[in-house]
């Protein structure tokens, strides 16, 4: 068992208040990873945890015990580093075994653990190479398995894939979290990585400005985001927002240059939900897969008061799909379509708006109002 809990937890350095009042709890074998640009404070989190920094305020739990005064060596949790920090003088067994013999475990245990991480790795025939011997998947995997020995508590990994090409980075993504699930130890994982995010975290906890933004499972975090920030964050291409009134009687969004209906069935829920908002400014927000080409899908899909005209600025084919940058005055999106689209740069192209699936946020606060 392992769980870890943040309770009120503030990070100050001087003035800047690197992480702000951050309460989470963390579950038994749970693969949570903290995510959010630069500076947001997911990596102060991290070494948090790890008693690599020490807390301002507030409590960290490690098994519902306060850790706040336990040094890291005593935490039973195990770290893997952006950069991997290996040592370049020993072969990669005594890298592995390094955390182990300073423990002072018998050799016989030390030569079994390193034996079976390295196997579960992959890394068998590379345990008598030195670190500048590998290449820098290998690298990671020696990283990895140094952190596996350790049988610890809790796994605490930084951007640990960022060194990685983008192939090798996908093909490690998978294997990471395949390993996470056979060894069931808690990960906690930093990425600033959307995507990384979306496809390893059991849930994902989005980060802005050291405040958490939004707890939850990956597809709750796309589909029903807390806030404009979280919306444009996940996701990519990132969510369309445009600037728009909605009407007295819920039943248009004015864009300015040009209107769309809201579907008949959709409009008591508007009404409900947005009732404070009717007759005022919102901001849609439409994901660019909810946009589509209207010489592209059936009639009986078509929403007539749902269509725009606008111009193609830019066509990018990304293989099975394309990207297209539309304009109409004052709004501009990006719509992905199949690649069979008859859209062709500077040209003008039919589009319907899916609101069925559309976001509106309050203009001021951001916070999602649908
Ligand atoms: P990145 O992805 O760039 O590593 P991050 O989200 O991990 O960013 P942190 O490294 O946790 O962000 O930093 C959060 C804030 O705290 C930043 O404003 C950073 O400049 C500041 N900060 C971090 N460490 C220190 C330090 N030792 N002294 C002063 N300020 C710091």
């Amino acid at each position: 068992m392992a769980e870890v809990k943040l309770e009120n937890v503030t990070k100050r350095f001087g003035d800047v208040i690197a992480v702000n009042n951050v309460n989470l709890e963390i579950k038994d074998k749970e693969f949570i990873v903290l995510v959010g640009p630069s500076g947001c404070g997911k990596t102060t989190t991290l070494r948090m945890i790890a008693g690599l920094e020490e807390v301002t305020s507030g409590n960290i739990y490690i098994d519902g015990k306060v850790v706040n005064d336990v040094p890291p060596k005593d935490r039973d949790i195990a770290m893997v580093f952006q950069n991997y920090a290996l040592y370049p003088h020993m072969t990669v067994y005594d890298n592995m075994a390094f955390g182990l013999k300073l423990r002072k475990y018998p050799k016989s245990e030390i030569d079994r653990r390193v034996k079976a991480a390295a196997e579960m790795l992959g890394i068998e025939n590379l345990l008598k190479r030195k670190p500048k011997e590998l290449s820098g998947g290998q690298r990671q995997r020696v990283a990895l398995g140094r952190a596996i020995v350790r049988e610890p508590k809790v796994f605490l990994m930084d951007e640990p894939l960022s060194n990685l090409d983008a192939k090798l980075r996908v093909q490690m993504r998978a294997e990471l979290k395949k390993l996470q699930r056979t060894l069931g130890v808690t990960t906690i994982y930093v990425t600033h990585d959307q995507t990384e995010a979306m496809t390893m975290g059991d849930r994902i906890v989005v980060m802005k400005d050291g405040v958490v933004q939004q707890v939850d499972d990956p597809l709750i975090v796309y589909e029903k985001p807390n806030n404009v920030f979280v919306a444009g964050f996940i996701g990519s291409p990132p969510m369309n927002f445009i600037d728009a009134t909605l009407s007295s009687d819920a039943k248009i969004l004015d864009l300015g240059s040009f209107k769309l209906g809201i579907p008949a069935d959709m409009q008591g829920f508007v009404a409900e939900q947005a009732k404070n908002y009717l007759g005022k400014k919102v901001i849609l927000g439409v994901r660019p897969e909810h946009i589509y080409e209207v010489s592209l899908i059936k009639t009986e899909d078509l929403i007539p008061e749902a269509v725009a005209d606008m111009r193609v600025e830019v066509l990018e084919p990304m293989g099975t799909e394309v990207y297209l940058y539309l304009i109409n005055g004052p709004v501009s999106v990006v719509a992905r379509v199949g690649s069979e689209t008859k859209a062709r740069m500077g040209e003008n192209v039919k589009v319907m708006f899916d609101l069925r699936k559309m976001h509106l946020f309050d203009p001021v606060s951001q916070v999602a109002i649908i």
